[in-house]
């Protein structure tokens, strides 16, 4: 019998040896063995099955972190998951393991902003060049394509501002110049969008949103196909960058309930985003409006929609400002992808370097994620708050 992934979700990772639900928690620097000869042969193992979790010292990983990358792996249908500290720690390890000094890499312009700051600055440093490219205009990937260009690195959709984009064709225009992708998909989750399966041969997701769910843990998960794989194991090696074990528990726990919380983020999210839309003031940057060039794009690539949404808002800062902070189910605070609900006001114009979003002077972006409330209360907050932005 083939189950669902929802079905696998809740009976995956039972403990047998101990007979309980779930995996223990193992936390290890250094693993016994009875004799030198079962030290190597482990070696052995692990050289000829390397995602098989044949382990000899702790920094590879105990069983607890092998639970976690094994349901990854086939939630991402990938060929391997790694797993690190944090989400931010996938996006390094899978630039790194892949690019070298004199290569050029091409970076979606609404990127992660410390993945802008990576890439544009820190990467400059060792003779790595980036371009930027337009998230709706897959010309300027092409226009930037050279003989160096090792890595077009997406993320859709764009931070703050939510573009979604044409990510067939990022990878065809990628594999027609034999480049390597990578996609930052901690949006969508591999539940909405599996990146792998489309042909990407990154996809990053940040564990610290939804997949631990409940704002009390970091990490991020880097799943690969076969073909970088051998790469990503070495830098992984290199780095030391492994998630603890008691991270990848709660991680594995988070992930029971991901189908039952993206479903409830996103029907919250649609009643929050509808009620907004109809405020002539603001435009709703989230997958509503049938026809939209975002819509159609979302709507090709992806199975749903999550809880994070920007609303571009036209006013003066001050009354942008006024109104987030008198939002009183809405907690003021970095990170998404928890139980709550958070709103955000973004400085992006002040960050600097866009280089395609044109926001005029009195347009600003707010970012909300809509958490697991009744979705009426937080209706009634936003309306309330709103009346600062007349
Ligand atoms: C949060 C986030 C990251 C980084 O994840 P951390 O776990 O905070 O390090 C990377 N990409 C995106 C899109 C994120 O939202």
């Amino acid at each position: 019998m083939v189950y669902s992934f929802k079905t696998f979700l809740k009976h995956t990772a039972k403990d047998f040896h101990n007979q309980s639900v779930n995996p223990p928690i193992v936390r290890a620097s250094t693993i016994i063995f009875k004799s030198m000869q079962n030290i190597r042969k482990t070696q052995k193992q692990n050289i000829k099955d390397p995602t098989g979790g044949h382990y000899d010292y702790g920094r590879q990983g105990t069983s607890t972190t092998h639970v976690l990358s094994k349901i990854l792996t086939k939630l991402e249908e990938s060929y391997h998951v790694f797993l690190t500290p944090t989400g931010f720690g996938s996006v390094f390890l899978a630039i790194f393991s892949l690019v070298r000094p004199g290569d050029e890499i091409i970076v979606a312009d609404p990127v992660y902003s410390p993945t802008r700051l990576l890439t544009k600055d820190y990467l400059k440093e060792f003779n790595i060049k980036t371009k930027f490219y337009n998230p709706h205009d897959l010309n300027s990937i092409k226009k930037n394509i050279s003989k160096k260009t090792k890595l077009i690195f997406v993320e859709c959709p764009g931070s703050n501002s939510f573009e979604f984009q044409d990510l067939s064709k990022i990878i065809s225009i990628a594999k027609k110049n034999k480049i390597f992708t990578a996609i930052d998909n901690t949006w969508g989750t591999p539940y909405f969008l599996k990146p792998i399966k489309l042909g990407f041969d990154m996809s990053i997701v940040s564990a610290t949103k939804y997949y631990s769910g409940h704002s009390d843990v970091m990490g991020g998960s880097l799943a690969v196909n076969k073909k970088v794989f051998k790469k990503v194991q070495i830098a992984e090696k290199i780095t030391g960058l492994r998630m603890g074990p008691d991270d990848a528990y709660l991680v594995t726990r988070g992930l029971r309930t991901l189908d039952v919380r993206l479903d409830r983020h996103q029907s919250n999210a649609m009643k929050v985003a509808n009620f907004l839309t109809k405020n002539k003031k603001i435009k709703v940057l989230y997958p509503l409006k049938k026809g939209s060039l975002n819509y159609r794009l979302w709507k090709r690539y992806y199975e749903g929609a999550s809880g994070l949404m920007g609303l571009r808002i036209k006013s003066s800062k001050k009354k942008v400002i006024k109104f987030v902070n008198s939002l009183k189910l809405f907690g003021h605070g970095y990170s998404w992808g928890g139980f709550e609900s958070l709103a955000l006001h973004q400085e992006i114009r002040e960050h600097g370097d866009r280089s395609y979003l044109n926001l005029s002077k009195d347009e600003h972006i707010v970012r909300l994620h809509i958490g697991l409330e009744d979705p009426k209360d937080l209706i009634e907050d936003l309306s309330r708050s709103l009346k600062f932005i007349k």
